[in-house]
């Protein structure tokens, strides 16, 4: 029987740290000895670029733009340790739909088997979710990954972002589409942004996968155009994206989460605007007394 090909799909608001995350997922795992495909789903096509030494490669959209008909190894190229890397790339500017570029690139591989040719063990999709459209959502509704993870700091708009992927998630939970496995924290560096994503995770049955700190090592190997993991594979900072890759290695149950309604989502912030005030008072209060 042929082996089971795992594929998951990693979501989030633009810059929020998805290729960095993603990439250093894609690494730990490809270093723990799996074959991985990252399939950069963002129109911005930048999604394997610290696995290729900062190198732009080719991405599908481009390639079908000059040539008309395109053959999977045309797009498909090698990064850090081997691993598979391609982009769907993005609409010429102006012009035409953002998610096409993923429904093109999707079925093109699908159509040629490229997965099962290749005998990969992991697939990880790289999508931009600011906007869950049609084209953003093929990998979660036609049930291509299985589990879906999101990226989010505690900064509003990050989580506003993933309350919306976890409206689509549920939207096609009923109709095979994939579910959530859980949250990916990212840049968490104080004691209130793990307890504003630990409480969003709680209000929409879901979980923290790992709570990753920002740090300057990722941006030192980003410069070098390389993945944390390849660039400082002893700093504490791999030691995290390892756990959570070996996290997703052992996930298997995902879930329907259960997104807030906007008004519910509008008073979850607000209850944390006064939470984040009384915690401000508190701290000034105790600067006070220690000066005094
Ligand atoms: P996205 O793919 O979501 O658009 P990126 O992964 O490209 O976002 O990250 C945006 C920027 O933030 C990059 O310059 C990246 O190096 C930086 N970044 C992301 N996560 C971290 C982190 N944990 N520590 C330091 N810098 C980070
Ligand atoms: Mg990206």
């Amino acid at each position: 029987m042929a082996k089971k090909i795992k594929q998951i799909a990693i979501y989030g608001k633009g810059g929020i740290g998805k290729s960095t995350t993603t990439s250093n997922i894609s690494a730990a795992l490809s270093k723990q000895g799996y074959k991985v495909l990252q399939f950069g789903c963002d129109p911005k096509s930048d999604s394997t670029n610290t696995l290729r030494g900062g190198d732009y490669i080719p991405t599908v959209l481009d390639t079908l733009r000059e040539k008309n008909s395109v053959k999977a190894q045309d797009v498909l190229f090698r990064g850090f340790n081997g691993i598979y890397c391609v982009e769907a790339g993005g609409p010429a500017p102006g012009v035409g739909c953002a998610g096409r570029g993923i429904i093109t690139a999707v079925q093109l591989f699908k159509q040629q088997r490229v997965f099962e040719e290749l005998d990969l063990d992991y697939v990880i999709y790289d999508v931009l979710g600011d906007v869950v459209c049609g084209g953003f959502a093929v990998p979660i509704r036609e049930g291509i990954a299985e589990h879906v993870f999101t990226v989010s700091s505690s900064d509003f708009m990050s989580v506003y972002a993933s309350n919306n992927l976890f409206k689509g998630i549920q939207k096609y939970s009923k109709s095979g589409g994939a579910l959530l496995g859980g949250i990916i924290a990212n840049s968490i560096n104080s004691p209130y942004a793990k307890d504003i994503v630990d409480d969003f995770a709680r209000v929409t049955n879901t979980k923290i996968m790992e709570y990753v700190p920002r740090s300057i090592t990722v941006t030192q190997s980003e410069l070098h155009g390389k993945t944390t993991i390849e660039n400082a594979p002893n700093s504490e900072q791999a030691k995290i994206y390892n756990r959570l890759a070996t996290k997703i290695n052992e996930h298997v149950e995902s879930r329907t989460p259960s997104p807030l309604g906007v008004q519910e989502l509008r008073d979850w912030a607000s209850q944390w605007a006064d939470k984040l005030l009384d915690l401000e008072k508190g701290a000034l209060l105790t600067q006070t007394v220690g000066n005094l």
